[in-house]
């Protein structure tokens, strides 16, 4: 059987290396990807507050060596989903099962003002970027906004603003700065409300400003002023922004979206085309858009092919940096038909560590080598 696995991120990195472990040399999988490597959500603000350097940071897939599995570095420009066929800049490729797992592109044109005025730090580029944008930083109002739902981590802006807290204290700018985060959601996690309440918390005790229930519609240069949905107006002096998401072009033009992302069954992972499984950021299976439910989304669609009956459960962990060295972890489960819900432990060093094997496991996993610098 050929499998065509477009996109080698969270969910396509699981998914092949699953079936390069079920399958072994059976296994005949084409892995697509434009990227020079892969890096991790949290690497971003590690890099972006100085903590590590970008090529600690950037996972090469030069060298992913596995059983029955060609890693294919290439853009994809048309996938055509009826007919299991993409092409490329490499040339056609052909499967009898496709696999979409190109994640969510990121529009900060979208937003009016936020490329003239502000900074986006949730591409690789642009979290790169920030860090020197933070080095020449000298104090003032920060203002970390989000611009569209939905949005990649939704605890992450919050990790942002503590982060920066720490960053700013150790520099000696906290006191001459303001820190304001606004965000769309109603608690910084609604799933888990004990989550929700310690995030609260560590926010009054650094004297964070928390905007709930609000988007950032634009930026206005001029003025510098942040300007908010309900029309409130936040003066800053550096914008820190989550960009709107969308499905990369090459999706949109597939024909395989509804309302701008891929529907799938949310148990199985099955597009509406036959043979064809969407999984992670792409898709509107109804968990957030965070790696660790890509990568168990991937897991059932391996299995799945591979002949076991699996399914989603929508399950995910996700940890959440107070401090360095303190990180609390948040269990949440997104069902269809159920509440949301999340189960909270506390910031601690023990989680810390948990955080850095989260990453370095799946490093050793997927790229079968050691995460020496992380
Ligand atoms: C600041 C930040 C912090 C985060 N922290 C966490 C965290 O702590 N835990 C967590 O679980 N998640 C976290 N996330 C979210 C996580 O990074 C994403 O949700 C996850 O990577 C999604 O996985 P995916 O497989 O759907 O897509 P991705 O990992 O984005 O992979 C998609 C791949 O498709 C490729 N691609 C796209 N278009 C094309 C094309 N036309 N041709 C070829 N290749 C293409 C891309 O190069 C990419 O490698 C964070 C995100 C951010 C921004």
């Amino acid at each position: 059987m050929r499998i065509l696995v477009l996109g080698a991120g969270f969910g396509g990195l699981e998914l092949t290396t699953r079936l390069a472990e079920t399958l072994g040399d059976a296994a005949d999988i084409t892995l697509i990807d434009k990227a020079e490597g892969f890096v991790f959500g949290f690497s971003k603000l590690d890099v972006m507050f100085s903590r590590t350097v970008p090529d600690a940071v950037v996972h090469p897939y030069e060298g992913l060596v596995k059983p029955g599995v060609r890693l294919v570095r290439t853009t994809i420009r048309a996938i055509d989903p009826a007919g299991l066929r993409v092409e490329t800049d490499a040339g056609a490729f052909e499967g009898d099962v496709l696999v979409v797992a190109l994640g969510a592109d990121l529009e900060p044109a979208a937003t009016p003002g936020l490329v003239e005025a502000g900074h986006e730090f949730y591409t690789v580029p642009g979290a790169f970027a920030v860090r020197d944008v933070l080095a020449g930083f000298q104090g003032g109002r920060v203002v970390v906004g989000v611009t569209s739902t939905p949005f990649k981590c939704p605890p992450a802006p919050s990790e942002t603003a503590l982060m920066l807290h720490d960053y700013l204290f150790e520099r000696g700018l906290r006191d001459v700065s303001e820190i304001s985060l606004v965000m769309p959601l109603g608690t910084p996690i609604p799933p888990s409300p004990a989550a929700s309440e310690a995030l609260l918390d560590a926010f009054a005790e650094r004297g964070i400003g928390w905007y709930p229930d609000r988007l950032v519609s634009r930026l206005d240069p001029e003025k510098k002023v942040a300007i908010l949905a309900d029309g409130e107006e936040m003066p800053f002096d550096l914008f820190l922004g989550v960009p709107k998401h969308r499905v990369p072009d090459v999706v949109v033009e597939s024909g395989m979206c509804v309302d701008g992302w891929i529907p799938v069954n949310p148990l199985t992972l099955e597009t509406a085309f036959p043979n064809v499984y969407a999984v992670g950021d792409v898709t509107s299976v109804g968990t957030p858009k965070a790696g660790v439910f890509a990568e168990g989304q991937a897991a059932v669609v391996a299995d799945r092919i591979a002949g076991r009956s699996a399914t989603y459960g929508g399950t995910g962990i996700c940890y959440i940096e107070f401090e360095h060295e303190k990180v609390a972890r948040v269990e949440v489960t997104f069902r269809s038909g159920e509440r949301p819900h999340g189960r909270f432990d506390d910031a601690s060093v023990v989680y810390a560590a948990d955080k850095g094997e989260f990453g370095s496991s799946r490093v050793r996993r997927w790229f079968g080598r050691e995460w020496t610098t992380a």
